[in-house]
């Protein structure tokens, strides 16, 4: 769907530079396209150089310029919440805990270490966890900043796992891309290369240029985990980025984020789910909305999230439900929620709720 780009020609939609070239970054160029609530025109005025602005075209195309609820708009428009004292006020810009003593290092879990090398995002979504980092400007480390991350990496034996994540990791130049991969896989006790992006939802063109295919498939194994929040963002182009990736074969997994007005919904996260196993995309986690400076008027509750996994069991096959956890504060890392399907237990003997809801006694013995 092109809605305000029909007369754009194919050559330009489908090129991911051009939509780099033709983010929507001030007031006037989306009024151009969107007739605004008077909260998103102050909450563009006043998130300006704080928690910047910046559309593509072809994700402004999602959005029904009818709808001031539409979900992809309430994830791209900044609204003045986002700077509401009061509101914010129960967020903090770092509640994970990520900043560390390397810039651009996170090593949390003992076998996993998180590298955020550029600030850069085709999109800067309304309710990142890292919008702490938006008015830091577009970069991406220099070679000397990665050399650091790498050298630590070699130092530390324990380290199996690199997520690679930012910003947009895959936003940045071809040659910064193949520069980190080619160094992380001299080092021999990393096993697993996953890439954090949001580009299969907000530009999948990046993924028709082959030169980046080639350098993705060179070093495999490379895991993708991308982030749709919603059905409308599976588009044909979503899918066949998706497509090419797998036809590489880097699996692609979603991590989604709860968020309150945009996907708060049993229906809407079903629907979600069934399009993306449509599209070969495994529903790998629903986060609940971390308390983020900038972003707490997202946040929902733990019931809400309870109530949408409940009612997707049953509803689809488990490989279409993903684990919902939150993040606990501090840095203290991923905690799955479930509903409770245990009612009660007596030895071996157990109540079990079932989808339906239906009370089931099973007594579950080993046999020696
Ligand atoms: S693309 Fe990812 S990192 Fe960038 S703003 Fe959106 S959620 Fe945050």
């Amino acid at each position: 769907m092109r809605r305000f780009f029909k007369n754009v020609p194919d050559k330009d939609w489908l090129s991911y530079e051009w939509q780099i070239r033709n983010r929507i970054r001030t007031l006037d160029e989306l009024k151009a396209f969107i007739k605004l609530t008077p909260e998103e025109e102050e909450g563009i005025r006043r998130t300006r150089g704080l928690y910047p602005m910046a559309i593509t075209p072809y994700y402004l195309s999602l959005i029904d310029p009818d709808d001031p609820n539409d979900p992809v708009r309430l994830q791209a428009i900044p609204r003045v919440v986002e700077v509401d004292e009061k509101v914010q006020a129960k967020g903090e810009p770092d509640a994970l805990r990520e900043e560390g003593q390397i810039p651009g290092l996170t090593h949390r879990y003992p076998d996993r270490v998180l590298m955020v090398v550029t600030t850069f995002c085709a999109v800067y979504c309304r309710h990142c966890m890292r919008k702490r980092i938006f008015s830091q400007g577009e970069r991406s480390l220099t070679k000397a900043e990665i050399d650091r991350i790498i050298d630590y990496i070699k130092q530390h034996e324990e380290v199996r796992d690199v997520l690679i994540s930012g910003g947009d990791p895959l936003s940045m130049s071809l040659e910064k891309i193949e520069y980190i991969l080619k160094r992380l896989r001299e080092i021999k006790h990393v096993e697993i290369i996953r890439f954090g992006t949001r580009l299969p939802v907000l530009a999948p063109q990046r993924f028709f240029d082959n030169r980046l295919l080639d350098i993705l498939e060179r070093y495999s194994p490379i895991w993708i985990n991308t982030h749709f929040n919603h059905p409308k963002e599976i588009t044909d182009l979503s899918a066949e980025a998706v497509d090419r990736l797998l036809r590489i074969g880097i699996p692609v997994n979603n991590q989604a984020v709860l968020l309150k007005g945009v996907n708060d919904d049993p229906d809407t996260m079903l629907e979600l789910s069934r399009k993306l196993l449509r599209i070969k995309v495994k529903p790998q986690y629903l986060f609940h909305c971390d308390p983020i400076k900038g972003a707490v008027h997202f946040r929902t509750t733990v019931d809400k999230g309870l109530e949408i996994i409940n009612y997707m069991r049953g509803r689809i096959s488990g490989m279409g439900i993903p684990t919902y956890a939150v993040d606990l504060p501090g840095g203290k890392g991923k905690v799955p929620l479930l509903p409770e399907y245990i009612v009660s237990r007596m030895g071996n003997t157990f109540l079990f709720r079932s989808f339906s809801g239906e009370i089931v006694e099973y007594t579950i013995d080993e046999v020696a």
